[in-house]
């Protein structure tokens, strides 16, 4: 399956500590480190999903802050026999 990651902010008043480019960095690198300290070092503690995509909640291991990860289908290749 084919992704797209979108990044929302888990709590509040995180949205006001990271600027635009820095949640557009994040999503272009695939949502590898943390997008406040840097840090690879992160944990998924649990996901959801719907018709509209996956929710998949991340904490970092190092600073402790918490997001969710937004993904959504982009498209599909048919299996090949
Ligand atoms: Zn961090």
């Amino acid at each position: 399956m084919n992704i797209t990651i979108w990044i929302v902010s888990y709590k509040g008043e995180n949205m006001n500590k990271l600027t635009k480019a820095a949640i557009k960095g994040y999503i272009r690198s695939g949502g590898v480190y943390c997008p406040y300290c840097g840090s690879h070092d992160l944990d998924e503690f649990g996901q959801d999903f719907d018709e509209t995509g996956i929710q998949k909640y991340i904490r970092c291991l190092a600073c402790d802050e918490r997001w969710t990860d937004i993904y959504t289908l982009k498209d599909m290749t048919p299996e090949e026999d």
